[in-house]
């Protein structure tokens, strides 16, 4: 398959690179590093995203070429990076099948597999894993640009090398990326301690929504359009939130339902142990990771609660 897509990329010059909606640091750390790989070997790629950069990720090197609304275009190659449904690209992304071949890398076990190729590793710690492997059989030059962008995207989504996503790969690359300069204390001040104070402001208000259910093995914190605006916030602020309540002593599953409108709710779950919340989100038209997964759920508060306590078999 790597053979197959270096054949691609030999023969092609144009590429469009894009990822899933609501932006994490392996869909960010991806879809820049194949850009900077790919110009590396002076072809031209473009990034189309449908969300802003999150401010957690403005540090990395950004590339020059990046679009958020979709022009009809031809393209050699379509790199659809670390995104599990066609859908999740955002809006606009039925256009993409008739722009150029797909070619579709990702981790997640939900994967949907619309590319022409499909290169889905679910034993890979990140996309980037994925994409290092391919550079190397690109016998790609590994440049700074493209060395932290890696390193940021296995740091992030290893969340920091704790969850059990963390491999020896994630350990091998990161350090070999060190040796292209990339700084671990650096990376780790950007995406841990960088934020404005209005998201501590955002952060007290979904503490103090905190639920309990199953004798304290499941939690349940809220964030409403309400408090966005009280706190001057947005949704990217509400990045890591849910890892701080899975960390409450004897949870196993914790929640982030996130308002959308009155009547549907984000939800962002994470699992400690070996509860499989990507097939609970599963039921609800989602998917993830045993251990990270999200969808969405139609109803107001307490319908959601009501359709979350029936998941998990909660009187
Ligand atoms: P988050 O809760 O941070 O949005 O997402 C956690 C994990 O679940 C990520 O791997 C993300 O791609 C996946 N995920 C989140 N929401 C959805 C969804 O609505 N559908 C699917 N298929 N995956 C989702
Ligand atoms: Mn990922």
């Amino acid at each position: 398959m790597f053979r197959k897509i270096k054949h691609i990329i030999d023969k092609g010059k144009r590429f469009l690179i894009t990822t899933h909606i609501d932006p994490d640091g392996d869909a960010i750390g991806s879809a820049f590093s194949m850009y900077w790989a790919l110009e590396s070997l002076n072809k031209t790629p473009v990034i189309i995203l449908k969300d802003p950069v999150p401010y957690r990720y403005e540090f990395l090197p950004q590339p020059a070429r990046i679009i958020y609304e979709l022009i009809d275009d031809r393209y050699d190659a379509i790199f659809v990076l670390d995104c599990g449904n066609f859908f999740r690209i955002g809006d606009g992304y039925e256009k993409l099948q008739k722009m150029g071949p797909i070619i579709n890398i990702d981790h997640h076990s939900t994967n949907e597999t619309f590319g022409l190729i499909n290169i889905i590793d679910e034993s890979a710690s990140s996309t980037a894993e994925i994409l290092y492997r391919l550079f190397k059989t690109l016998k790609l030059k590994i440049t700074y640009d493209i060395a932290i962008n890696i390193y940021t995207a296995i740091f992030t989504d290893t969340g920091s090398f704790r969850y059990n996503s963390t491999n020896s790969n994630a350990f091998l690359i990161c350090e070999k990326m060190t040796t292209f300069g990339v700084k671990p204390s650096y990376v780790s001040q950007m995406v841990h301690e960088n934020h404005p104070k209005e998201r501590f402001l955002l952060l007290g208000l979904v503490f103090a929504t905190l639920i309990m259910y199953d004798q304290g093995r499941i939690a349940i914190v809220h964030v409403t359009e309400k408090m966005f605006k009280k706190t001057h916030t947005t949704r990217e602020h509400t990045d890591g939130f849910v890892e701080y309540i899975r960390e409450i002593k004897g949870v196993e599953v914790a929640i982030l339902a996130r308002e959308i409108n009155r009547k549907k709710y984000k939800i962002s779950m994470r699992s400690k142990g070996t509860v499989d919340v990507a097939s609970i989100c599963n039921l609800f038209g989602g998917g993830g990771h045993k251990n990270a997964a999200g969808c969405q759920i139609d109803g107001d508060m307490e319908e959601v609660i009501n359709k979350l306590r029936k998941a998990f078999h909660i009187k």
